[in-house]
């Protein structure tokens, strides 16, 4: 069970964790996962950035509800049985803290390595408490830290990559003790330490791909991600009224309703848990008894659906590069492309006519001047580009279910759907999984196309 740090935001919300534990204990033997507290990652972040440029009131500042946050959370979590223990260690990792934030302040300067380092306080503190608070329930449970728990990395600071094998048996060979006495590990999230037992941190939202590599070592029944909605929906229920739950999906799917937006893993921190084909499970902290989604391998369980969700991407911009010059000419889309990789311009999205007179491509809105002035100074006047524009009125519709592939006539149907409400759509791609159909039409249309395909498809009637 990993929770995220919106369903640990306080002392209520961590009790309620606790109660979760218990309520699901000892029938099942539990791991617990933790985020840091909601926010506190964003503010460590920022105390470091401060503190590299000597901004000490500020960092005071930003450090003092940090710190007071959680000696707060602690002493109202504390019972007779836990107080002395738990205010000691979140005091020493205060103070830890605090020296930290001096040497950085000192030596104006915070590398990848100091930063992650920095950046571990956040679940170290949440993890002693919500230990401390599932014990007060009569339970065993001790806190770890994700090198204590055997996960292991490599030294890619900020996004360090777990070494898999070693990791697993390493976990195994931890956790399986405690496990066996009944004991609950509650584990950080976000952080491991590498071989010479450096920490490291492996990217943000990190928590979930801790969850998705202990569950995988310890091959779980199920692993379940604690969070703050029901689960993964139809579409944003902000557009449609009658969006739903969606009761299960595939890992295919869930990959590419992440990459469109859905409040959901990390597509990276998906895949040790896809590998190894547990569950994975979305579920509402504060509605417990709700079944959430569950991702899992089975691919069978569409219930004849053939589209599950639709999703949207707002402000993006469409960029084309046209010239006859293209025409026949291999090797254009790869400059176009090498140009935006070293601009730093993530392509979303790309399209080329087969007349190849033209290639576009949806980048971030954000984005789109800066790719339109990089190509332009990059291929106008080599011969074979004639003009480079962006039109940044646009927005992204996805439409996703593992159904579709092989399934004649979704196309049809979502086009139709789209034309009927008198909406232009400007480009289109099918991912080659033929999971998902995208299209981009203009920004305000968006919601409208949105609904149109969620009444097309009847996804509100799960
Ligand atoms: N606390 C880390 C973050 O906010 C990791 C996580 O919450 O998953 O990115
Ligand atoms: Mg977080």
């Amino acid at each position: 069970m990993k929770f995220g740090g919106s369903s640990l935001a306080n002392a209520a919300n961590i009790r309620n964790a606790a109660g979760i534990v218990q309520r699901f204990s000892p029938e099942n033997k539990i791991v617990v996962v933790a985020s840091a507290m909601n926010d506190v990652t964003d503010r460590l972040l920022q105390i470091g950035d401060l503190a590299q440029r000597k901004e000490n009131a500020r960092v005071r500042k930003i450090l003092g509800i940090t710190q007071r946050l959680h000696v707060k959370t602690a002493k109202s979590i504390s019972s007779r049985k836990t107080s002395r223990e738990l205010l000691d260690r979140i005091n020493h990792l205060n103070t830890d803290l605090e020296k930290t934030v001096e040497g950085i302040s000192h030596l104006r300067e915070l590398t990848p390595r100091s930063r992650d380092y920095l950046l571990s306080f956040g679940e170290r503190l949440s993890t002693p408490i919500l230990a401390a608070a599932i014990r007060n329930l009569g339970l065993k449970a001790q806190a770890l830290t994700g090198g204590e728990a055997g996960i292991v990395s490599d030294d890619k600071f900020g996004e360090a990559k777990p070494l898999a094998e070693l990791s697993y048996h390493e976990i195994r060979r931890r956790l399986d003790p405690m496990l066996a006495k009944n004991q609950i590990p509650v584990v950080t999230g976000f952080i491991a330490a590498t071989v010479d037992g450096t920490i490291t941190t492996l990217g943000r939202g990190g928590s979930d791909y801790t969850a998705s590599l202990l569950g995988a070592a310890l091959n779980a029944d199920e692993i379940w991600i604690w969070t703050d909605v029901d689960g993964l929906m139809t579409a944003d229920p902000r557009i449609v009224k009658d969006a739903g739950v969606l009761p299960t999906v595939s890992f295919g799917e869930a990959l590419e309703l992440s990459y469109f937006g859905a409040k959901m893993m990390h597509p990276r921190a998906m895949q040790p848990a896809a590998q190894r084909k547990i569950p994975v499970r979305i579920k509402n902290s504060s509605r417990p008894t709700q079944e959430g989604t569950l991702v899992s391998s089975r691919e069978e369980d569409n219930a004849g659906r053939v589209v599950k969700a639709v999703s949207i991407i707002r402000s993006v911009g469409i960029v084309t590069v046209s010239g006859t010059g293209m025409i026949g000419s291999p090797g254009a889309a790869a400059k176009i492309f090498m140009t935006l990789g070293s601009n730093n311009v993530n392509v979303m999205m790309i399209s080329q006519g087969s007349s190849e007179a033209t290639i576009s491509c949806v980048v971030a809105r954000k984005d789109a001047d800066n790719a339109v002035r990089a190509l332009q100074l990059a291929l106008l006047g080599q011969g074979f580009v004639d003009k480079v524009i962006a039109e940044k009125d646009a927005c992204i519709i996805a439409v996703v279910g593992s159904g579709m592939k092989g399934t004649p006539g979704v196309a049809a149907r979502i086009f139709t759907a789209v034309a009927r409400k008198k909406i232009n759509v400007r480009i289109v791609a099918q991912g080659s999984s033929e999971y998902n159909v995208s299209f981009v039409v203009s920004e305000d249309q968006g919601p409208e196309a949105v609904r149109a395909i969620h009444d097309e498809f009847q996804l509100g009637n799960n």
